[in-house]
This record gives C-alpha cells, structure tokens and sequence, in this order.
C-alpha cells in the first residue's frame, strides 16, 4: 500500500497538519506492538482505549496517526494527527477506498456456521494456481479484520479471498457492503450463536446477509443440502450454484472415504479425476465442494483444482492428531465445539480403523442457550456402544447426553463428572487408556479439555 496523508485525509474528509501533506503511509495498524515503520496507526477501542498508544506508535515509526475528535485535547504525539469522528469508521471507509479505488480487484467472500477459513485457505490455494491472491489472515473476519484484510493487499493483487464471521443481524450485511463481492458464499448453517439468535432460521437469515453486497453480475455458491438456504435463495437475483452431498446439487462428492489425516472423493463430474485432500472428515469435502465452484467460476483447469486442493496450507488446524503418554492416539479439537461440528466429527471418527477401542472424551457445547438441554441429547445419536465403545462426559450441560445415553451404554463404559470434576476425570481417564486405543477430545475452550489433553501426554 502506498497513500499519502493528503489523500487519506481527502477520503476521510479530514485535514492534515500543514507541511505534512505528502508524508507517505504504507500500511495500517491498529497495535502499536506490532506496528512497522510507514504505518499509519489507527487507535481502537479494545480492552484498553487505542488513544493511550499513540506515543507508543509514534516511537515505533508510525508516519502519523488517526485520533477520534473527543480525545484530541489529551493526546500528545509527535507525528501529525488526523481528526476523525470515529476511527473505526474512518479504517472501515479507508478500506473501502483502497479496495474499490486503487486495488479493484475480484472479491471471493465467505462465511457459514463452519467452515470459513477451512474453504477460505482451499479457495486461496485453487486460485492462486492463476492469480495473485490475498486471503484473511488467521481468522480475522469482523468489522475491523476485514477492512485490515483488505488494506494488507498490495496493489497487483487480482482476487481478495475473505472470511466474513457474524454473531448478530446487520453484521455481514455491513461487511458484504464494504467488500461488494463477486462472488459469495455460505458453507453452512449449525449452531453457532443460537443462544443469541434462538433459531436455526434466523441464523440463516442472517448469513444469508452476505448477499445484500453481492455484485449484480456476482455468483452466490451455497450449501444446497440445507433446505434453510434452499428456500432463500430464491429471493436472490444473481446467478447461484449449489453444492452438497446430495444429487440434487450442481456439484455433488461420491464415494468418499475418509482417513485419519486425509480424505479421498470423486465428483459428480470429471469422472477420470480423483480428489484426495490433506484434512480429515467429510465435512471437509463439502467444504472442498465449495471451493471448486469457486475456482470454476474463474476458469481454474480441473486438474489444477486437484493439485492445489491436495496440497492446501490450513491456517490453524484446530483438529489435531497427538500422540498420548500410553502410546494412544488423540484426535483432539478442544477449542471449540459445537452440534453439527461434533456430530460431523463422530461420523468420522466411529469409522477410523483401530486395534482397541475408540474413547469419546467431550466436554460442554457453550452458549447454546435454552436449546442446550436438547442440543446436547441430539449428539446420542452419532454415537453408538458398537463403534465408540468408552464415553467420558464432563461439565454441567453435557448432563444431557450422559442421561440420553443411558439406556444405550452400560455403566461401566459410560463416564460422567460434572463441572469442577477435571482432575477425577483425567485421572479415570489416564488410568483407562491403553496403548492401542483412539482417543477423540472435543469440547469448547471454556470446558479446558486442553489441561486433560496435557495430562495424558505427560510421563507418569
Ligand atoms: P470460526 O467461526 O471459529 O472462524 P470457521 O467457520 O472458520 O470457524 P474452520 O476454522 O474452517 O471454521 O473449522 C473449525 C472447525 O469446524 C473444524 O475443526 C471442524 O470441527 C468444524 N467444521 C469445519 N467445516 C465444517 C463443515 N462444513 N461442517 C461442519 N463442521 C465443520
Ligand atoms: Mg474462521
């Protein structure tokens, strides 16, 4: 990025300092920590007010730094001030000129329940085969990541691929109206935020947002498995595509067979190529689905596809696999949890082939709200004593399942401990397993399964 202060002032109807007009900004930054010289710095609002870091920014090499009009009597900084309303505001406008104005370029947005930056890295990864691409970094997907996502691109970049997060109406409809997508696209409707959000159908009202920006001539990929969807779509004018498991779908997998670090699929076109992707599950070939509509819209040869879908970089692999002390194998995804993505994972996880036995250790689903009793009980049903043989339950809500259980698992297999139990939990746990067993560990990151998962790792 390459802006003076005078132009930036001009799209923030501001002013600058005089004799500070052509000063040069080459990036933005809203942490003093991490600023780079050249930076313009941007005080938000976080735990602590942005305003107290100027003079840290300044020190640190920023050109000069936006300051919000009620606190210009209390900052005192060396570099030249520009006074703004709001500076979140003026990030989120700059942004919007720096996308439309001096970058242009393609603009690939995704969100979904599950599943964002999964298909956001395999989108990147497809597209870059012919293209320069900048994707979302980590998983910075919100009214302040996104403008950041858009200002980090350099000026050649030809497509934008970025993940957009929602934990309320207007949320994506904002997002979607600053990044103006071409094309747009929603990889799923679970859970997520349905304490706040009450219903599955509200949910997707809300995701469905992501349209509201969508070009005229844009194309929206959605997951036509999900009839929530199917039904909205059809108050969308663009042109759409679907994708799923399903024949019905535009782009449908077959013969999937899932390993424990990988996962093989056909398509229901290109009979002759064979797909065979580096991540776990079947979910993450509806994912992958997604992906290749994506890149079939800018004209990606098939073959390429292949080659870039088998070779994707994930940002963070939340699912991991991780050798316990006993020589056992843990799948463990212990920072997050939810019901569709827990269920999706037990699909997976009751066919992995073992030598002994496969042990479920899973901890709260949160913020699930007045559904949480019955969100929880839900989950019996991907579970079954023939498969998953050993269950251990921790935490309050979680009560649900165990109860739900009960009438399918003896006792003996079927192991409760309630919130503030951790440490009997672990050690029935760490006394239990054996050398050839399959251990999975899932539940959200408030339940600190992660203190269980270090503990079967250790030494005795
Ligand atoms: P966040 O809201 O935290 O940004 P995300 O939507 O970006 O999440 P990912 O990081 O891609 O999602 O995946 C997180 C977890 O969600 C995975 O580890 C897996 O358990 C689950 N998951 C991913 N894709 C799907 C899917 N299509 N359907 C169901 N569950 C999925
Ligand atoms: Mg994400």
């Amino acid at each position: 990025m390459k802006m003076t202060l005078a132009e930036i002032a001009g799209v923030l109807k501001t002013n600058v300092p005089a004799g500070s007009d052509s000063y040069a900004v080459t990036g933005v930054s809203f942490d003093s920590r991490s600023l780079k010289p050249g930076d313009l710095f941007i005080p938000l609002q976080g735990a602590r007010d942005g305003h107290d870091f100027i003079e840290v920014a300044a020190k640190n090499g920023a050109v000069a730094s936006l300051c919000a009009s009620d606190k210009f009597d209390e900052v005192h900084a060396d570099i030249p001030l520009m006074v703004v309303d709001d500076p979140l505001t003026a990030l989120q406008d700059l942004a919007r000129y720096y996308l439309l104005l001096k970058v242009n370029p393609k603009v690939v947005a995704i969100t979904g329940s599950n599943g964002k930056t999964t298909t956001k890295d395999m989108v990147a990864s497809i597209l870059a085969k012919q293209y320069h691409v900048v994707k979302t970094h980590d998983n910075f997907n919100n009214e302040i990541g996104v403008p950041m996502t858009i200002l980090s691109m350099e000026t050649n970049t030809e497509v934008l691929v970025v993940e957009m997060g929602m934990d309320r109406p207007g949320q994506l409809k904002f997002l979607s109206g600053i990044a103006e997508p071409d094309v747009a696209v929603i990889t799923m409707i679970g859970e997520a935020h349905i304490e706040f959000f009450k219903t599955r159908d509200k949910i997707a009202d809300a995701k469905m947002e992501i349209t509201d920006g969508l070009k005229e001539d844009g194309l929206f990929i959605y997951n036509g498995d999900e009839p929530l969807l199917r039904d909205r779509a059809k108050n969308v004018d663009q042109a759409q595509k679907t994708f799923g498991l399903g024949p019905e779908n535009d782009l449908y997998a077959k013969h999937i067979v899932t390993h424990q670090t990988n996962t093989e699929f056909d398509l229901s076109r290109w009979p002759d190529l064979h797909f065979d992707i580096p991540v776990m599950g079947e979910y993450n070939v509806t994912n992958a689905l997604a992906a290749i509509l994506v890149g079939r819209r800018f004209h990606i040869k098939p073959e390429d596809i292949q080659d870039a879908l088998q070779h994707f970089a994930l940002t963070n692999n939340r699912t991991q696999w991780i050798q316990g002390d006993s020589g056992e194998e843990i799948l463990s995804d212990v920072y997050n949890s939810n019901p569709t993505a827990l269920a999706a994972v037990l699909d997976d996880f009751s066919t992995f082939p073992t030598k002994g036995r496969r042990i479920a250790v899973l901890g709260d689903m949160l913020e699930l709200g007045d559904a949480s009793a019955k969100l929880h009980a839900g989950i019996a049903s991907a579970l079954d004593p023939a498969q998953v043989e050993e269950i251990y339950l921790y935490g309050d809500e979680i009560k649900a399942l165990a109860d739900a259980l009960a009438d399918k698992y003896p006792a003996d297999k079927l192991h409760y401990f309630p919130f503030g139990a951790q440490q009997e939990l672990t050690v029935k746990l760490r006394d239990d397993v054996r050398s050839d067993d399959l251990v999975l560990m899932k539940g959200s990151h408030g339940m600190h399964l992660e203190n269980v998962l270090a503990a079967l790792q250790e030494a005795d």
